[in-house]
């Protein structure tokens, strides 16, 4: 049970209803390339609309850096958005003042209007009351749906919030903070979890709040390298951190202590060039040369890994095993992938890079919980609080 309202706890037939949702999807020109984020918004959208609700979107696109830029307006979007529900929604090219009012109030009941991008304001992303105060005009309750915005306090996600009573969760927004949260607060065991991606200062505190929780944390990626360079191996051109060197060190050593095993790889895939075509062998850990760059886990160490991954009943991942972007790379994510999939149990893919390689090896329907918040599932890892979600109405 979530500790904050959500839009099934309240009526809102007849409510002005400013919803801030995440439609900052990749465009090239006025098409958009990948709609996940909009789609993720769906059912929140067609719930409000069935229940009666006059409904505002308002979303950011890019970064206009609190200027109008036409590239960056929300009217593709809207268009978008018409043919995903299948009935008309409307387009205001204002996301406040007497124009968006007005747009507002020609609202009947399940209708939906699209505000323009809130980023074309400066004081959007400085969280200015001002601006804060003109979105909450627009409406008699927020929801907030954009779980990847709600590590920010910006005054779409956080200001508006404190100023208009009910503020509730979206379906998409409950859904990210109750898989998760539940995982982090009684999860089923055995608990892994899997950490990569390019560096260890990215994740250090998720490693060092997931270590508390979990009872195996696997390592991969890049920032196994300064681990195993924390090890005394010698990581030739690879990536690695020295400033984290001993970061690394105290986490091993904390692992040890609380009793946690902490995987490290036993092989590496590793190149003499960080390129598609280049050379790919497998290397001991003693075996990296001078010249050479460690990109992926070996094959030891992916039977390791799916191994350790078998019996597991609460999975998160959080980081690709090594360069996936390169197939010559990509063996040790694809097989983690795998691996996770075939979990019978709660799995949870975190982390941009993460979900595309889940996507490009098309295993995201076998996963239980895809999040649609990159930097704000991290934050959520590191069991900080979300400004976002704390604005919210405590139930
Ligand atoms: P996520 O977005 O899932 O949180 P990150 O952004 O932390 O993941 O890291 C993803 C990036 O890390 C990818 O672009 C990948 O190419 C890179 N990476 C993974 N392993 C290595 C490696 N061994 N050397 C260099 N880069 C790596
Ligand atoms: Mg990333």
């Amino acid at each position: 049970m979530m500790d904050k309202l959500t839009i099934r706890d309240v009526d809102l037939r007849g409510k002005r209803v400013l919803v801030r949702v995440d439609f900052n999807v990749p465009l090239d020109g006025e098409t958009i390339t990948d709609d996940t984020r909009i789609r993720a918004a769906l059912p929140t959208i067609r719930y409000l609309h069935d229940e009666g609700a006059r409904v505002i979107l308002a979303s950011h696109l890019g970064r206009p850096k609190g200027e109008p830029n036409p590239a960056l307006s929300l009217r593709p979007i809207s268009a978008h958005l018409t043919e995903l529900l299948g009935f008309t929604t409307a387009f205001c090219p204002e996301s406040i003042g007497p124009t968006a009012q007005a747009a507002v109030e020609t609202l009947a009941d399940g209708d939906i209007l699209l505000l323009e991008n809130v980023r074309f304001h400066k004081g959007e992303e400085k969280n200015d009351p001002v601006l804060a105060q003109a979105f909450a005009k627009l409406a008699d309750v927020y929801v907030n749906d954009a779980f990847g915005a709600a590590h920010r306090a910006h005054a779409t996600t956080e200001g508006v919030a404190r100023l208009l009573s009910p503020a509730v969760a979206g379906l998409l927004m409950e859904r990210e903070l109750s898989v998760m949260g539940a995982a982090l607060r009684d999860p089923e065991r055995p608990f892994v979890a899997i950490i990569g991606g390019a560096k260890v200062s990215d994740k250090i505190k998720v490693i060092e709040h997931l270590l508390d929780k979990v009872d195996l944390l696997l390592i991969g990626g890049g920032m196994a390298n300064t681990f195993l360079l924390a090890q005394g191996y010698a990581m030739g051109k690879s990536l690695v951190e020295g400033d984290q060197i001993d970061v690394a060190k105290a986490l091993i050593v904390k692992a040890k202590d609380c009793g946690k095993d902490l995987l490290l790889p036993t092989d590496l895939v590793v190149a003499n060039q960080f390129r598609a075509d280049a050379t790919a062998r497998v290397a001991g850990l003693t075996e990296v040369g001078d010249d050479e760059l460690a990109l992926d886990i070996g094959p030891a160490t992916r039977t390791a890994y799916k191994a350790a991954l078998q019996d597991a009943k609460t999975v998160i991942w959080n980081g690709p095993m090594g360069v996936f972007e390169m197939t010559a790379f990509a063996a040790g994510t694809l097989a983690v992938a795998e691996a996770v999939a075939d979990v019978q149990g709660t799995t949870i893919i975190g982390g941009g890079d993460s979900v595309a390689a889940v996507e490009q090896a098309g295993l995201a329907q076998r996963m239980t919980h895809i999040s649609t918040g990159g930097g704000a599932s991290l934050e959520f890892l590191e069991g900080r609080l979300l400004p976002g979600v704390e604005a919210l109405t405590d139930r």
